[in-house]
């Protein structure tokens, strides 16, 4: 498809409650969001950069500044998350276009997805099992660990430690007697070797996350047998079909994946459930219902079903309905970039 424009907007969203983890507490979020605008139709796209660069070093700053080149097909280094919104806007078009979803174009396998919902150190875990989740992300330090688990065993818990043990690694072990589906990135980015060590003498699956910052990290921590999971974040590897190729080799190398969570608007969470629907993705998503973050999200909200499950969108393109109004009344900043 041959583009015409490209806006770039940034929409302030207030989340529900404040979101607070080991690298701060969120009490809004501001989205870059990418209108595509071509001959045979239109696409959106969000990138998963923060305000900050607290989690990840792209921020929505350097993202603006960027996009423009990427839009205009300038050569642009690094910058995944840059490119991957760029990446995500394109795409939509090209399926409404073709009247394709973005899981059939995938070959995804599944239409259902189990959802997480991700507990920061202010949230109450048992509200969301009245919300009707069954898996459960708990962040951990080592001055909040998890002590025991209060919930029934029906429930999967995995806890996500955002490195913090590096500084008391021994310590890990405390998290092994609690039956956990898996102990999220509990050293540093950096540090395979420790993560391989971790994953040959504990019980409980070791998980990366913040070390899969690349396809190339991504080799190397399956090079250093570093973790028997994988969480795969589309936006940080660069896209899609980064995320795709992520999936391919974890398949072929047998470790197990799932489909991390960026406190996404309804449209990077309809690209991430097409994606965790591909047949490698066997745990259950880093991805929740919208009202666990937003008042009001700017698609159709995405709703858990009995199951603690959410469908994938099967509409064309993203497969969900855009709320123009929505985003036009949260929009703070823009940019038309004319092709
Ligand atoms: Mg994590």
């Amino acid at each position: 498809m041959k583009l015409d424009l490209v806006e770039l907007l940034v929409v302030r969203l207030p989340l529900v409650q404040p979101f607070v983890t080991a690298n701060g507490s969120t009490t809004e979020r501001e989205v870059l969001l990418v209108h595509a605008i071509g001959d045979d139709g239109e696409g959106w796209g969000e990138c998963g950069a923060e305000t900050t660069p607290a989690y990840w070093w792209e921020t929505v700053s350097s993202a603006r500044e960027v996009l423009p080149s990427i839009a205009r097909g300038e050569s642009v280094a690094g910058h995944p998350m840059a490119h991957a919104a760029f990446e995500m806007a394109v795409l939509d078009a090209e399926l409404r276009a073709r009247n394709t979803s973005l899981a059939a174009h995938l070959g995804a396998s599944r239409d259902r997805v189990t959802a997480t919902a991700t507990a920061g150190f202010e949230d109450d875990v048992e509200s969301f099992l009245g919300a009707g989740y069954r898996s459960l992300k708990v962040k951990v330090t080592p001055d909040r660990p998890l002590l025991r688990i209060s919930w029934s065993d029906e429930i999967v818990t995995q806890v996500d430690a955002n490195g913090t043990y590096a500084r008391e690694p021994g310590r890990v072990r405390e998290l092994d007697e609690l039956g956990l589906l898996a102990i999220e990135q509990p050293l540093a980015t950096e540090d395979l070797s420790g993560h391989a060590a971790l994953s040959r003498e504990l019980r409980t699956t070791v998980c990366l996350d913040e070390s899969v910052s690349s396809l190339d990290a991504l080799d190397a921590a399956i090079a250093h047998r570093a973790a028997g999971a994988m969480t795969i974040k589309p936006a940080r590897l660069g896209g899609i079909a980064a995320a795709h190729a992520a999936h391919d080799r974890c398949v072929e190398a047998g470790v197990v994946m799932k489909v991390g969570g960026l406190l996404e608007t309804g449209i990077g969470r309809a690209a991430a459930l097409a994606v965790a629907a591909l047949p490698g993705f066997v745990w259950p998503a880093d991805l929740s219902a919208s009202d666990r973050y937003w008042r009001e999200d700017i698609t159709d909200s995405f709703v858990l079903d009995a199951s603690g499950c959410l469908a994938v969108p099967d509409g064309p393109g993203l497969g969900v309905t855009v709320h123009v109004d929505a985003i036009e009344r949260s929009t703070v900043w823009r940019n038309r970039v004319q092709l």
